[in-house]
C-alpha cells in the first residue's frame, strides 16, 4: 500500500501500528515527522542510516522537515528502543530499526564494519542462566544483549556484507 508516497509492504503498515500504540503508551504523539522517519527505516534494503542519511530521504517527500527535528526523533526512538544507535568503524552514528519488537530480544551480532546483523542461537545463553541461578538466585525472566564487534572478514576488507553500508 502507499502512505506518504512511500511504498510500504503489509507487514511494515502493522509494525508502524505497533510502534505508534508505544509512543502513545509512553505519552508521545504519533506525528507525521515520526511517521516519516520510521517509514524511511522501514523501507526495504535501509539498513543502518545517519541521521543525515534518513533527513535527506525525508527531505525529498517532505521539504519541510528539519535536521533537527530528525535527530530529536531519533534520539527519543533509540530511547524507547524502537530504533537501535551503532556507531561505526567509520565513525559515523547510524541508526536501524529493531527487527523483534517482542518483549524478548534474541541477541544479535552487530558488525560495526559494515551493518550486518545475525541473530544468535538462544540456546547459548541457557547455560548463562543456569549459572547466575545457581550463584546469584536469580531467575531471568528477559534479557537484551547484542554484541558489538566486527567479523574477521570484514577486518580484511572483503566484507561478509555484499553491498556494505558504510567503507
Ligand atoms: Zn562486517
Amino acid at each position: 500500500m502507499w502512505e506518504g508516497g512511500i511504498c510500504i509492504i503489509e507487514t511494515s503498515v502493522e509494525k508502524l501500528n505497533g510502534i505508534a500504540h508505544k509512543l502513545e503508551l509512553h505519552g508521545y504523539k504519533w506525528t507525521k515527522q515520526r511517521t516519516m522517519t520510521l517509514e524511511v527505516l522501514l523501507e526495504k534494503d535501509s539498513g543502518y542510516l545517519t541521521a543525515e542519511e534518513i533527513f535527506m530521504r525525508i527531505k525529498s517527500k517532505y521539504p519541510q522537515i528539519g535536521l533537527s527535528t530528525v535527530y530529536r526523533t531519533l534520539g527519543l526512538l533509540n530511547e524507547l528502543h524502537i530504533v537501535r544507535k551503532v556507531t561505526f568503524n567509520d565513525k559515523s552514528t547510524r541508526f536501524g530499526l529493531r527487527d523483534d519488537d517482542s518483549d524478548h530480544l534474541p541477541p544479535h551480532l552487530i558488525c560495526k564494519a559494515c551493518g550486518l546483523i545475525e541473530k544468535v542461537n538462544e540456546d547459548w545463553l541457557s547455560e548463562l542462566e543456569l549459572h547466575l541461578r545457581k550463584e546469584f538466585g536469580f531467575q531471568v525472566f528477559d534479557y537484551q544483549l547484542d554484541f558489538i564487534g566486527t567479523y574477521a572478514e570484514c577486518n580484511e576488507n572483503t566484507c561478509k556484507k555484499p553491498n556494505p553500508s558504510a567503507p
